[in-house]
C-alpha cells in the first residue's frame, strides 16, 4: 500500500487548493464557504518519482456537528489513517484557537508533521509564515497553493516525512 498523508486544517486555510496543486488537477473542489461538504477526498500523487495518497481531511461529511467538532473530528480521523500529516495553516490569519486545538491532537498522535504556512503568496508576507514557529512544530514552510510559490520544499519535506 502507498504511504498516506492527511491534509488537516481548518475549513478555508487552502486544503483543497493544495490538493489540487500537489496532484496537479482541478479535482479537489475549493470553496469559499468554510465546512462544505465534498464528495472525494483521497487522490494519488507523485513527488520525485515516488508515489503517495493524499487524503483531503476536510472532505468528509460532518455537517451534523459545529464547526469546532467538526474540524476535530475530521483531523482525528486523517491523523489516525495517516502515515504523516500535512498541518496547513492561513498565515495570513495567524494561529487561531483551532489550530491550537489542532496541534494537540497532532502531538498525541505522535505522527510526523510538516506545517504549511499557506497564502504566503509573495515575499512581502513571508513573515506571517515566521510567526508560525510559535506553534511548536519546527520549521513552517511559507507556500501559495493558489500560485504554487514554494510547494517544492513543501514536498521534499513531506517526502522526508513520509
Ligand atoms: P479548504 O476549506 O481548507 O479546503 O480551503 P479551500 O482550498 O477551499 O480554499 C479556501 C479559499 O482560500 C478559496 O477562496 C481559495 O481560493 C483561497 N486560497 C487557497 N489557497 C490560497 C493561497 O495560497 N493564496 C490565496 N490568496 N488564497 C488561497
Ligand atoms: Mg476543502
Amino acid at each position: 500500500p502507498l504511504p498516506v498523508l492527511a491534509v488537516v486544517g481548518r475549513p478555508n486555510v487552502g486544503k483543497s487548493t493544495l490538493v489540487n496543486r500537489i496532484i496537479g488537477r482541478r479535482e479537489a473542489v475549493v470553496e469559499d464557504r468554510p465546512g462544505v461538504t465534498r464528495d472525494r477526498v483521497s487522490y494519488e500523487a507523485t513527488w520525485n518519482g515516488r508515489r503517495f495518497k493524499l487524503v483531503d481531511t476536510g472532505g468528509w461529511e460532518v455537517d451534523v456537528l459545529g464547526i469546532d467538532a467538526a474540524v476535530a473530528a475530521q483531523a482525528e480521523f486523517g491523523i489516525e489513517t495517516a502515515d504523516a500529516v500535512l498541518f496547513v495553516v492561513d498565515a495570513t490569519v495567524g494561529p487561531t484557537d483551532t489550530d491550537e486545538a489542532l496541534v494537540k491532537l497532532l502531538r498525541r498522535s505522535g505522527k510526523p508533521v510538516v506545517l504549511c504556512a499557506n497564502k504566503v503568496d509573495g515575499p512581502s508576507t513571508e513573515a506571517d509564515a515566521a510567526m508560525l514557529w510559535s506553534l511548536g512544530l519546527g520549521e513552517p514552510f511559507p507556500v501559495s497553493a493558489l500560485h504554487g510559490r514554494g510547494s517544492g520544499d513543501l514536498l521534499d519535506a513531506v517526502m522526508e516525512a513520509l
